[in-house]
Protein backbone atom coordinates (compact mmCIF):
# COMPACT_ATOMS: atom_id res chain seq x y z
CA UNK A 1 0.00 0.00 0.00
CA UNK A 2 1.06 3.47 -0.68
CA UNK A 3 1.03 6.57 2.21
CA UNK A 4 -1.79 8.03 0.23
CA UNK A 5 -3.90 4.57 0.27
CA UNK A 6 -2.83 3.86 4.03
CA UNK A 7 -4.39 6.90 5.21
CA UNK A 8 -7.52 7.27 2.78
CA UNK A 9 -8.63 3.60 3.88
CA UNK A 10 -8.25 4.77 7.86
CA UNK A 11 -9.84 7.54 6.95
CA UNK A 12 -12.63 6.71 5.08
CA UNK A 13 -13.11 2.51 5.39
CA UNK A 14 -15.34 2.98 8.95
CA UNK A 15 -16.89 5.50 6.75
CA UNK A 16 -18.11 3.16 3.97
CA UNK A 17 -19.05 0.61 6.32
CA UNK A 18 -21.32 3.13 8.11
CA UNK A 19 -22.89 4.62 5.12
CA UNK A 20 -23.45 0.96 3.61
CA UNK A 21 -25.63 0.04 6.91
CA UNK A 22 -26.90 3.08 7.02
CA UNK A 23 -28.20 3.08 3.67
CA UNK A 24 -29.93 -0.20 4.63
CA UNK A 25 -31.51 1.45 7.71
CA UNK A 26 -32.42 4.65 6.46
CA UNK A 27 -32.64 4.34 2.55
CA UNK A 28 -33.52 0.51 2.18
CA UNK A 29 -30.17 -0.31 1.16
CA UNK A 30 -30.14 2.29 -1.66
CA UNK A 31 -26.60 3.57 -2.36
CA UNK A 32 -27.65 6.40 -4.18
CA UNK A 33 -30.55 7.81 -2.17
CA UNK A 34 -28.51 9.10 0.60
CA UNK A 35 -25.71 10.82 -1.40
CA UNK A 36 -29.01 12.32 -3.83
CA UNK A 37 -30.44 13.59 -1.05
CA UNK A 38 -27.29 15.68 0.70
CA UNK A 39 -26.83 16.42 -3.01
CA UNK A 40 -30.29 18.62 -3.54
CA UNK A 41 -30.63 19.64 0.25
CA UNK A 42 -33.89 17.29 0.87
CA UNK A 43 -31.35 15.71 3.96
CA UNK A 44 -27.74 17.09 5.29
CA UNK A 45 -24.92 14.64 7.02
CA UNK A 46 -26.08 15.60 10.48
CA UNK A 47 -29.85 14.68 9.46
CA UNK A 48 -28.75 11.20 8.88
CA UNK A 49 -26.51 11.23 11.30
CA UNK A 50 -29.29 12.23 13.78
CA UNK A 51 -31.57 9.23 12.50
CA UNK A 52 -28.64 7.05 12.79
CA UNK A 53 -29.37 4.71 16.73
CA UNK A 54 -26.36 5.24 18.86
CA UNK A 55 -24.56 3.29 21.00
CA UNK A 56 -26.80 1.23 23.90
CA UNK A 57 -26.09 -0.58 27.03
CA UNK A 58 -27.64 -3.17 25.71
CA UNK A 59 -25.69 -3.62 22.75
CA UNK A 60 -22.47 -3.17 24.77
CA UNK A 61 -23.85 -5.97 27.08
CA UNK A 62 -24.80 -8.67 24.03
CA UNK A 63 -20.96 -7.38 22.58
CA UNK A 64 -18.98 -7.69 25.79
CA UNK A 65 -20.24 -11.13 26.53
CA UNK A 66 -20.02 -12.28 22.74
CA UNK A 67 -16.38 -11.27 22.36
CA UNK A 68 -15.65 -12.46 26.27
CA UNK A 69 -17.30 -15.74 25.49
CA UNK A 70 -15.26 -16.49 22.44
CA UNK A 71 -12.35 -15.69 24.58
CA UNK A 72 -13.06 -18.38 26.72
CA UNK A 73 -14.10 -21.00 24.07
CA UNK A 74 -10.79 -20.14 22.70
CA UNK A 75 -8.49 -19.87 25.62
CA UNK A 76 -9.82 -21.99 27.86
CA UNK A 77 -11.32 -24.97 25.96
CA UNK A 78 -8.88 -27.29 24.24
CA UNK A 79 -10.57 -29.15 21.02
CA UNK A 80 -12.28 -32.02 21.33
CA UNK A 81 -13.65 -32.55 18.22
CA UNK A 82 -10.79 -34.48 16.92
CA UNK A 83 -11.49 -37.15 19.02
CA UNK A 84 -14.33 -38.12 17.48
CA UNK A 85 -14.84 -35.91 13.74
CA UNK A 86 -13.03 -38.29 11.28
CA UNK A 87 -10.48 -36.12 8.97
CA UNK A 88 -11.13 -33.30 11.50
CA UNK A 89 -7.18 -32.32 12.32
CA UNK A 90 -7.52 -29.91 15.14
CA UNK A 91 -5.80 -29.69 18.74
CA UNK A 92 -2.33 -28.45 19.11
CA UNK A 93 -0.88 -27.86 15.66
CA UNK A 94 2.31 -25.93 14.11
CA UNK A 95 1.94 -22.77 11.94
CA UNK A 96 4.85 -22.03 9.29
CA UNK A 97 8.01 -21.01 9.86
CA UNK A 98 8.53 -17.24 10.50
CA UNK A 99 11.20 -14.88 8.57
CA UNK A 100 12.75 -15.53 12.09
CA UNK A 101 12.67 -19.05 12.18
CA UNK A 102 10.16 -19.36 15.09
CA UNK A 103 7.31 -22.50 14.61
CA UNK A 104 4.40 -20.90 16.34
CA UNK A 105 2.10 -23.51 18.78
CA UNK A 106 -1.64 -23.19 18.37
CA UNK A 107 -5.20 -24.96 19.98
CA UNK A 108 -7.01 -25.36 16.71
CA UNK A 109 -10.62 -24.94 18.52
CA UNK A 110 -12.55 -23.34 15.95
CA UNK A 111 -14.77 -25.72 14.54
CA UNK A 112 -15.93 -26.63 18.63
CA UNK A 113 -16.53 -22.88 19.11
CA UNK A 114 -18.73 -22.87 16.11
CA UNK A 115 -20.87 -25.64 17.31
CA UNK A 116 -20.85 -24.75 21.25
CA UNK A 117 -21.89 -21.51 19.59
CA UNK A 118 -24.34 -22.22 17.42
CA UNK A 119 -26.31 -24.74 19.77
CA UNK A 120 -26.45 -22.42 22.48
CA UNK A 121 -27.69 -19.68 19.82
CA UNK A 122 -30.72 -22.38 19.07
CA UNK A 123 -31.23 -23.70 22.57
CA UNK A 124 -31.81 -20.06 23.85
CA UNK A 125 -33.58 -18.47 20.58
CA UNK A 126 -35.70 -21.29 20.05
CA UNK A 127 -36.16 -23.77 22.60
CA UNK A 128 -35.78 -21.43 25.97
CA UNK A 129 -36.82 -18.18 24.05
CA UNK A 130 -34.11 -16.06 26.02
CA UNK A 131 -34.04 -13.82 23.36
CA UNK A 132 -35.50 -13.24 20.08
CA UNK A 133 -33.51 -14.60 16.94
CA UNK A 134 -33.74 -11.14 15.44
CA UNK A 135 -31.68 -9.86 18.41
CA UNK A 136 -28.92 -9.16 16.26
CA UNK A 137 -30.42 -7.49 13.63
CA UNK A 138 -32.52 -5.73 15.90
CA UNK A 139 -29.08 -4.55 17.23
CA UNK A 140 -27.31 -4.06 13.88
CA UNK A 141 -26.17 -0.39 14.34
CA UNK A 142 -25.53 -0.18 18.18
CA UNK A 143 -23.45 -3.27 17.62
CA UNK A 144 -21.38 -1.58 15.15
CA UNK A 145 -20.40 0.98 17.29
CA UNK A 146 -18.97 -1.71 19.99
CA UNK A 147 -17.21 -3.28 17.55
CA UNK A 148 -15.50 -0.28 15.97
CA UNK A 149 -14.69 0.09 19.65
CA UNK A 150 -12.66 -2.79 19.95
CA UNK A 151 -11.48 -2.63 16.10
CA UNK A 152 -9.10 0.46 17.28
CA UNK A 153 -8.97 -0.69 20.27
CA UNK A 154 -7.30 -4.27 19.91
CA UNK A 155 -4.93 -2.60 16.51
CA UNK A 156 -3.84 0.31 19.20
CA UNK A 157 -2.47 -2.24 21.56
CA UNK A 158 -0.74 -4.23 19.05
CA UNK A 159 1.18 -1.31 17.93
CA UNK A 160 2.06 -0.24 21.37
CA UNK A 161 2.66 -3.90 22.14
CA UNK A 162 5.14 -4.16 19.52
CA UNK A 163 6.85 -1.27 20.35
CA UNK A 164 7.31 -1.83 23.99
CA UNK A 165 6.78 -5.95 24.56
CA UNK A 166 6.40 -7.87 21.41
CA UNK A 167 6.23 -11.45 21.44
CA UNK A 168 8.85 -12.06 18.99
CA UNK A 169 10.97 -9.19 18.63
CA UNK A 170 13.01 -11.13 15.36
CA UNK A 171 10.00 -10.92 13.61
CA UNK A 172 9.14 -7.14 14.32
CA UNK A 173 8.74 -4.79 11.09
CA UNK A 174 9.52 -1.53 11.42
CA UNK A 175 9.09 0.81 8.60
CA UNK A 176 10.02 4.11 9.85
CA UNK A 177 6.59 4.77 9.07
CA UNK A 178 3.96 5.71 11.83
CA UNK A 179 0.45 5.15 9.65
CA UNK A 180 2.05 2.25 8.29
CA UNK A 181 3.10 0.49 11.20
CA UNK A 182 -0.42 1.15 12.34
CA UNK A 183 -2.23 0.14 9.62
CA UNK A 184 -0.26 -3.33 8.47
CA UNK A 185 0.90 -3.81 11.75
CA UNK A 186 4.27 -4.57 13.59
CA UNK A 187 4.37 -8.01 15.40
CA UNK A 188 4.08 -10.91 13.43
CA UNK A 189 2.87 -13.30 15.70
CA UNK A 190 1.26 -11.33 18.97
CA UNK A 191 0.47 -13.45 21.77
CA UNK A 192 -0.61 -12.91 25.24
CA UNK A 193 0.36 -15.51 27.56
CA UNK A 194 1.82 -18.90 25.52
CA UNK A 195 -1.65 -19.58 23.59
CA UNK A 196 -3.58 -16.19 23.25
CA UNK A 197 -2.63 -15.48 19.35
CA UNK A 198 -3.69 -12.86 18.17
CA UNK A 199 -4.30 -13.23 14.59
CA UNK A 200 -5.83 -16.76 15.00
CA UNK A 201 -8.62 -15.11 17.07
CA UNK A 202 -9.44 -11.95 15.65
CA UNK A 203 -9.76 -13.54 12.31
CA UNK A 204 -11.69 -16.54 12.73
CA UNK A 205 -13.73 -15.43 16.13
CA UNK A 206 -14.95 -12.88 16.95
CA UNK A 207 -16.13 -12.40 12.83
CA UNK A 208 -16.79 -15.37 11.14
CA UNK A 209 -18.38 -17.47 13.83
CA UNK A 210 -20.84 -14.36 13.96
CA UNK A 211 -21.43 -14.43 10.11
CA UNK A 212 -23.28 -17.53 10.43
CA UNK A 213 -25.61 -16.04 13.09
CA UNK A 214 -25.67 -12.88 11.62
CA UNK A 215 -27.14 -14.37 8.80
CA UNK A 216 -29.65 -16.21 11.38
CA UNK A 217 -30.81 -13.34 12.39
CA UNK A 218 -31.67 -12.03 9.04
CA UNK A 219 -33.68 -14.62 8.19
CA UNK A 220 -35.38 -14.46 11.51
CA UNK A 221 -36.15 -11.05 10.57
CA UNK A 222 -37.69 -12.13 7.50
CA UNK A 223 -39.73 -14.24 8.62
CA UNK A 224 -41.19 -11.59 11.66
CA UNK A 225 -41.32 -9.34 8.55
CA UNK A 226 -43.37 -11.20 6.03
CA UNK A 227 -44.06 -14.54 7.84
CA UNK A 228 -41.89 -16.94 5.22
CA UNK A 229 -38.27 -16.95 4.62
CA UNK A 230 -37.60 -16.46 0.48
CA UNK A 231 -35.16 -19.20 -0.90
CA UNK A 232 -32.90 -16.15 -1.28
CA UNK A 233 -32.58 -16.07 1.54
CA UNK A 234 -31.71 -19.52 2.17
CA UNK A 235 -29.36 -19.84 -0.71
CA UNK A 236 -27.08 -16.97 1.28
CA UNK A 237 -27.67 -18.79 4.26
CA UNK A 238 -26.68 -21.97 3.12
CA UNK A 239 -23.75 -21.08 0.82
CA UNK A 240 -21.81 -18.77 3.19
CA UNK A 241 -22.61 -21.28 6.07
CA UNK A 242 -20.45 -23.81 3.89
CA UNK A 243 -18.18 -21.22 3.42
CA UNK A 244 -17.59 -20.71 6.85
CA UNK A 245 -18.21 -24.24 7.83
CA UNK A 246 -14.87 -25.12 5.46
CA UNK A 247 -13.07 -22.44 7.31
CA UNK A 248 -13.47 -24.25 10.77
CA UNK A 249 -13.26 -27.65 9.18
CA UNK A 250 -9.93 -26.14 8.02
CA UNK A 251 -9.02 -24.12 10.31
CA UNK A 252 -5.44 -26.31 10.72
CA UNK A 253 -5.20 -25.28 6.78
CA UNK A 254 -5.49 -21.98 7.56
CA UNK A 255 -2.63 -21.70 9.45
CA UNK A 256 -0.54 -22.02 6.45
CA UNK A 257 -2.41 -19.18 4.58
CA UNK A 258 -1.10 -15.59 3.74
CA UNK A 259 -3.06 -14.19 6.67
CA UNK A 260 -0.71 -16.29 9.03
CA UNK A 261 2.23 -17.01 7.35
CA UNK A 262 2.96 -13.21 5.92
CA UNK A 263 0.61 -10.76 7.24
CA UNK A 264 1.75 -8.92 10.16
CA UNK A 265 -1.08 -7.83 12.40
CA UNK A 266 -2.31 -4.43 12.39
CA UNK A 267 -5.57 -2.56 12.16
CA UNK A 268 -5.80 -4.29 8.56
CA UNK A 269 -6.73 -7.43 10.47
CA UNK A 270 -7.28 -5.90 14.21
CA UNK A 271 -10.52 -3.50 13.23
CA UNK A 272 -11.06 -5.62 9.43
CA UNK A 273 -12.12 -8.60 11.44
CA UNK A 274 -13.98 -7.15 14.28
CA UNK A 275 -15.88 -4.80 11.90
CA UNK A 276 -15.48 -5.07 8.16
CA UNK A 277 -15.85 -8.37 8.00
CA UNK A 278 -19.03 -9.27 10.04
CA UNK A 279 -20.61 -6.14 8.37
CA UNK A 280 -19.92 -6.19 4.96
CA UNK A 281 -19.39 -10.39 4.43
CA UNK A 282 -23.12 -10.48 5.50
CA UNK A 283 -24.60 -7.54 3.51
CA UNK A 284 -26.85 -9.87 1.32
CA UNK A 285 -28.34 -10.81 3.73
CA UNK A 286 -29.47 -7.67 5.17
CA UNK A 287 -30.34 -6.37 1.73
CA UNK A 288 -32.70 -9.28 1.50
CA UNK A 289 -34.79 -8.30 4.97
CA UNK A 290 -35.71 -5.27 3.12
CA UNK A 291 -36.11 -6.25 0.01
CA UNK A 292 -37.17 -10.10 0.03
CA UNK A 293 -36.33 -11.67 -3.32
CA UNK A 294 -38.06 -15.00 -4.40
CA UNK A 295 -36.47 -16.68 -7.53
CA UNK A 296 -37.52 -18.67 -10.32
CA UNK A 297 -36.54 -22.23 -9.48
CA UNK A 298 -34.42 -22.39 -12.36
CA UNK A 299 -32.25 -18.92 -11.54
CA UNK A 300 -32.04 -20.31 -7.37
CA UNK A 301 -30.76 -23.61 -8.70
CA UNK A 302 -28.50 -22.06 -11.36
CA UNK A 303 -27.01 -19.53 -8.04
CA UNK A 304 -26.31 -22.57 -6.37
CA UNK A 305 -24.72 -24.57 -9.28
CA UNK A 306 -22.16 -22.04 -9.29
CA UNK A 307 -21.80 -21.64 -5.66
CA UNK A 308 -21.05 -25.20 -5.22
CA UNK A 309 -18.77 -25.69 -8.36
CA UNK A 310 -16.95 -22.51 -6.95
CA UNK A 311 -16.60 -23.87 -3.42
CA UNK A 312 -15.63 -27.30 -5.00
CA UNK A 313 -12.51 -25.34 -7.22
CA UNK A 314 -11.41 -23.10 -3.75
CA UNK A 315 -11.57 -26.35 -1.80
CA UNK A 316 -10.16 -28.98 -4.03
CA UNK A 317 -7.22 -26.13 -5.01
CA UNK A 318 -6.64 -25.08 -1.50
CA UNK A 319 -6.45 -29.24 -0.82
CA UNK A 320 -4.43 -29.55 -3.50
CA UNK A 321 -1.55 -27.24 -2.27
CA UNK A 322 -1.71 -28.84 1.03
CA UNK A 323 -1.81 -32.50 0.63
CA UNK A 324 1.35 -31.50 -1.43
CA UNK A 325 3.20 -29.70 1.08
CA UNK A 326 2.30 -31.67 4.00
CA UNK A 327 3.31 -34.80 1.90
CA UNK A 328 6.53 -33.28 0.33
CA UNK A 329 5.09 -33.87 -3.18
CA UNK A 330 4.39 -38.24 -2.23
CA UNK A 331 0.75 -37.98 -3.15
CA UNK A 332 -1.25 -38.14 -6.03
CA UNK A 333 -3.32 -35.36 -8.01
CA UNK A 334 -6.09 -35.98 -10.35
CA UNK A 335 -4.43 -39.66 -10.07
CA UNK A 336 -0.96 -39.06 -10.93
CA UNK A 337 2.49 -38.59 -9.18
CA UNK A 338 2.70 -34.34 -9.65
CA UNK A 339 4.70 -32.28 -11.19
CA UNK A 340 6.70 -29.60 -9.21
CA UNK A 341 9.31 -27.15 -9.38
CA UNK A 342 12.01 -27.21 -6.85
CA UNK A 343 12.78 -23.81 -5.63
CA UNK A 344 14.95 -22.54 -2.62
CA UNK A 345 15.14 -19.44 -0.26
CA UNK A 346 17.39 -18.37 2.45
CA UNK A 347 15.17 -17.04 5.68
CA UNK A 348 16.76 -13.61 7.88
CA UNK A 349 18.81 -15.67 10.17
CA UNK A 350 20.23 -16.27 6.86
CA UNK A 351 19.53 -20.21 6.62
CA UNK A 352 19.20 -21.59 3.01
CA UNK A 353 15.64 -23.83 2.94
CA UNK A 354 14.53 -25.79 0.30
CA UNK A 355 10.95 -26.14 -1.02
CA UNK A 356 8.63 -26.88 -4.01
CA UNK A 357 6.07 -25.16 -5.77
CA UNK A 358 3.36 -27.57 -7.19
CA UNK A 359 2.51 -27.35 -11.08
CA UNK A 360 0.05 -30.35 -11.22
CA UNK A 361 -4.07 -30.08 -10.53
CA UNK A 362 -5.43 -26.54 -10.45
CA UNK A 363 -2.12 -25.10 -9.67
CA UNK A 364 -1.11 -25.97 -13.23
CA UNK A 365 -4.29 -24.17 -14.77
CA UNK A 366 -3.48 -20.78 -13.11
CA UNK A 367 -1.59 -19.46 -10.22
CA UNK A 368 -4.09 -18.23 -8.13
CA UNK A 369 -7.24 -20.67 -9.29
CA UNK A 370 -8.05 -20.88 -5.56
CA UNK A 371 -9.01 -17.40 -5.34
CA UNK A 372 -11.07 -17.78 -9.00
CA UNK A 373 -13.36 -20.58 -6.91
CA UNK A 374 -13.65 -18.22 -4.17
CA UNK A 375 -14.67 -15.19 -7.00
CA UNK A 376 -17.27 -17.50 -7.99
CA UNK A 377 -18.65 -18.24 -4.87
CA UNK A 378 -19.12 -14.51 -3.78
CA UNK A 379 -20.61 -14.15 -7.29
CA UNK A 380 -23.34 -16.40 -6.18
CA UNK A 381 -23.96 -14.74 -3.36
CA UNK A 382 -24.94 -11.32 -4.65
CA UNK A 383 -26.82 -12.86 -7.63
CA UNK A 384 -28.64 -14.39 -5.33
CA UNK A 385 -30.04 -10.72 -4.44
CA UNK A 386 -31.15 -10.29 -7.89
CA UNK A 387 -31.05 -7.02 -9.61
CA UNK A 388 -32.74 -4.46 -8.01
CA UNK A 389 -29.85 -2.67 -6.17
CA UNK A 390 -26.30 -2.44 -6.21
CA UNK A 391 -25.28 -2.63 -2.32
CA UNK A 392 -25.45 -6.82 -2.41
CA UNK A 393 -22.97 -6.81 -5.45
CA UNK A 394 -20.31 -4.53 -3.04
CA UNK A 395 -19.27 -8.04 -2.06
CA UNK A 396 -18.09 -9.78 -5.44
CA UNK A 397 -16.92 -6.50 -6.27
CA UNK A 398 -14.55 -5.81 -3.08
CA UNK A 399 -13.81 -9.62 -3.10
CA UNK A 400 -12.13 -8.89 -6.80
CA UNK A 401 -10.07 -6.11 -5.81
CA UNK A 402 -9.12 -7.77 -2.54
CA UNK A 403 -7.98 -10.94 -4.18
CA UNK A 404 -6.21 -9.45 -7.18
CA UNK A 405 -4.46 -7.19 -4.87
CA UNK A 406 -3.46 -9.95 -3.00
CA UNK A 407 -2.31 -12.23 -5.84
CA UNK A 408 -0.40 -9.48 -7.07
CA UNK A 409 0.99 -8.90 -3.67
CA UNK A 410 2.02 -12.60 -3.02
CA UNK A 411 3.55 -12.78 -6.31
CA UNK A 412 5.82 -10.05 -5.39
CA UNK A 413 6.54 -11.87 -2.22
CA UNK A 414 7.16 -15.18 -3.58
CA UNK A 415 9.58 -13.60 -6.63
CA UNK A 416 11.37 -12.02 -3.91
CA UNK A 417 11.56 -15.49 -1.80
CA UNK A 418 12.49 -17.46 -4.80
CA UNK A 419 13.86 -15.69 -7.39
CA UNK A 420 14.77 -17.26 -10.31
CA UNK A 421 12.88 -20.61 -9.42
CA UNK A 422 9.98 -17.69 -9.62
CA UNK A 423 10.53 -16.86 -12.93
CA UNK A 424 10.58 -20.87 -13.94
CA UNK A 425 7.01 -21.87 -12.43
CA UNK A 426 5.75 -18.54 -13.60
CA UNK A 427 6.69 -19.82 -17.22
CA UNK A 428 5.02 -22.79 -16.39
CA UNK A 429 2.22 -21.43 -15.33
CA UNK A 430 1.61 -18.01 -17.52
CA UNK A 431 -1.80 -16.97 -15.93
CA UNK A 432 -2.99 -15.83 -12.25
CA UNK A 433 -6.68 -16.09 -12.15
CA UNK A 434 -8.36 -16.80 -15.07
CA UNK A 435 -6.08 -19.45 -17.97
CA UNK A 436 -5.60 -16.96 -21.53
CA UNK A 437 -6.93 -13.82 -19.85
CA UNK A 438 -4.91 -13.17 -16.62
P1 LIG B 1 -2.70 -19.32 -1.01
O1 LIG B 1 -3.30 -20.40 -0.21
O2 LIG B 1 -2.84 -19.39 -2.48
O3 LIG B 1 -1.18 -19.24 -0.60
C1 LIG B 1 -0.21 -18.59 -1.33
C2 LIG B 1 1.12 -19.16 -0.92
O4 LIG B 1 1.20 -20.53 -1.33
C3 LIG B 1 2.29 -18.48 -1.55
O5 LIG B 1 2.70 -17.36 -0.80
C4 LIG B 1 3.33 -19.58 -1.52
O6 LIG B 1 3.82 -19.66 -0.18
C5 LIG B 1 2.52 -20.83 -1.76
N1 LIG B 1 2.40 -21.20 -3.14
C6 LIG B 1 2.16 -20.39 -4.22
N2 LIG B 1 2.11 -21.13 -5.35
C7 LIG B 1 2.32 -22.42 -4.98
C8 LIG B 1 2.40 -23.63 -5.69
N3 LIG B 1 2.26 -23.67 -7.01
N4 LIG B 1 2.65 -24.76 -5.01
C9 LIG B 1 2.80 -24.75 -3.66
N5 LIG B 1 2.74 -23.61 -2.92
C10 LIG B 1 2.50 -22.46 -3.58
O7 LIG B 1 -3.23 -17.90 -0.64
P2 LIG B 1 -4.08 -17.28 0.57
O8 LIG B 1 -3.48 -17.63 1.84
O9 LIG B 1 -4.23 -15.84 0.23
O10 LIG B 1 -5.52 -17.91 0.39
C11 LIG B 1 -6.02 -19.08 0.96
C12 LIG B 1 -7.50 -19.16 0.65
O11 LIG B 1 -8.23 -18.21 1.44
C13 LIG B 1 -7.81 -18.86 -0.81
O12 LIG B 1 -8.67 -19.84 -1.31
C14 LIG B 1 -8.52 -17.52 -0.78
O13 LIG B 1 -9.51 -17.48 -1.79
C15 LIG B 1 -9.11 -17.48 0.63
N6 LIG B 1 -9.21 -16.11 1.15
C16 LIG B 1 -10.43 -15.60 1.46
C17 LIG B 1 -10.56 -14.32 1.94
C18 LIG B 1 -11.88 -13.77 2.29
O14 LIG B 1 -11.90 -12.64 2.80
N7 LIG B 1 -12.97 -14.44 2.05
C19 LIG B 1 -9.37 -13.47 2.16
C20 LIG B 1 -8.16 -14.11 1.80
C21 LIG B 1 -8.08 -15.38 1.33
P3 LIG B 1 5.26 -20.26 0.20
O15 LIG B 1 6.04 -19.08 0.64
O16 LIG B 1 4.96 -21.22 1.30
O17 LIG B 1 5.84 -20.92 -1.02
Amino acid sequence: FSLASIIFLLLFAPFIVYYFIMACDQYSCSLTAPALDIATGHASLADIWAKTPPVTAKAAQLYALWVSFQVLLYSWLPDFCHRFLPGYVGGVQEGAITPAGVVNKYEVNGLQAWLITHILWFVNAYLLSWFSPTIIFDNWIPLLWCANILGYAVSTFAMIKGYLFPTSAEDCKFTGNFFYNYMMGIEFNPRIGKWFDFKLFFNGRPGIVAWTLINLSFAAKQQELYGHVTNSMILVNVLQAIYVLDFFWNETWYLKTIDICHDHFGWYLGWGDCVWLPYLYTLQGLYLVYHPVQLSTPNALGILLLGLVGYYIFRMTNHQKDLFRRTDGRCLIWGKKPKAIECSYTSADGLKHHSKLLVSGFWGVARHFNYTGDLMGSLAYCLACGGGHLLPYFYIIYMTILLTHRCLRDEHRCANKYGRDWERYTAAVPYRLLPGIF
